[in-house]
């Protein structure tokens, strides 16, 4: 059964699909099956592992909200053990449809239901709200990711996020995990910015990866290229966090996996 985690951040443009897409991409070479969720219908994951979602006929969409099976959506990416399911702009009109079907927050809880015994992981890129989209994906994962820019303003919202997955946890999903934050565009010169990873590892309500996600000409280009990390740049700085950051994630699986034995 796979593992399902959210990139959750309401904040916009902290990095939660550069992470999603990276992440999910070195858990495929590292042998994982994996399958992300494009839950934004900026589409931008999508985008982002070079499919082009308006031009597909089926996305996210349909399997929420029409009850598609998802298994006529999800596409083979370029790496090998990753696919997807692409999101594209009519994701945005679900939001507002959702308001009114039963059992609104468990849609995508539904459709993954539907595909979780084929994959080890399940990522879901999420959109930079805390909307009904943003709920569906907190409700279908076990655990959340959160990036984190690390900014002045970083912890600004934060509490905020915390609110929503307690209040989550106590009404929708008793098991959801917090699996850390994710410090990403890091600037190892300012020295604000070295300040704000400190103020995180002290006062984050969880754990914090130690791989700190750097500023990175080569993360901000891959995209436009339609290529994670790894197949644009796999010697820059930015691949070696990305690599890092599943090194964790794994790490932590096999720990959990001992606990299970014991
Ligand atoms: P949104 O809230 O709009 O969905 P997001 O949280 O998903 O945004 P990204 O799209 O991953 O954030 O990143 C925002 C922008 O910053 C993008 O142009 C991306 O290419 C760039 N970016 C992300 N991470 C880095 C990095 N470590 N170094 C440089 N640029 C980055
Ligand atoms: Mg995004």
């Amino acid at each position: 059964m796979a593992k399902v985690i959210g990139f959750v951040n309401q904040k916009g443009g902290v990095g939660k699909t550069t992470s999603t897409i990276n992440v999910a991409t070195y858990l495929a070479e590292a042998g994982k099956k994996v399958l992300l969720v494009d839950l934004d219908p900026q589409g931008n994951a999508s985008s982002g592992l070079g499919i082009d979602a308006r031009a597909l006929e089926k996305n996210l969409y349909h399997a929420m909200i029409l009850g598609l099976a998802p298994q006529s959506i999800i596409l083979q990416t370029r790496t090998e053990n990753l696919h997807i399911i692409p999101a594209a702009q009519d994701l945005a009109g679900a939001e507002i449809e959702m308001v009114h079907i039963d059992s609104r927050e468990f849609r995508l809880h539904g459709v993954l239901r539907q595909v979780r015994s084929y994959y080890d992981y399940i990522l879901i890129d999420s959109p930079p709200s805390l909307g009904l989209l943003t709920i569906n994906g907190l409700v279908a994962s076990d655990e959340v990711i959160i990036p984190v820019q690390t900014e002045y303003y970083a912890l600004e919202g934060l509490s905020q996020l915390l609110g929503t997955i307690e209040l989550v946890r106590e009404h929708l999903q008793p098991n959801l995990k917090i699996g850390g934050a994710l410090l990403t565009l890091y600037d190892r010169r300012n020295r604000l910015a070295r300040q704000v990873v400190n103020e995180v590892r002290a006062h984050f309500p969880g754990p914090v990866f130690e791989s700190v996600v750097p500023r990175s000409v080569r993360l901000a280009e891959a995209p436009s290229y339609g290529k994670s990390i790894l197949d644009f740049d796999a010697f820059s700085k930015g691949a070696r966090a990305y690599k890092g950051v599943v090194r964790e994630l794994l790490e932590r699986e096999e720990e959990e996996k001992k606990l299970k034995v014991l």
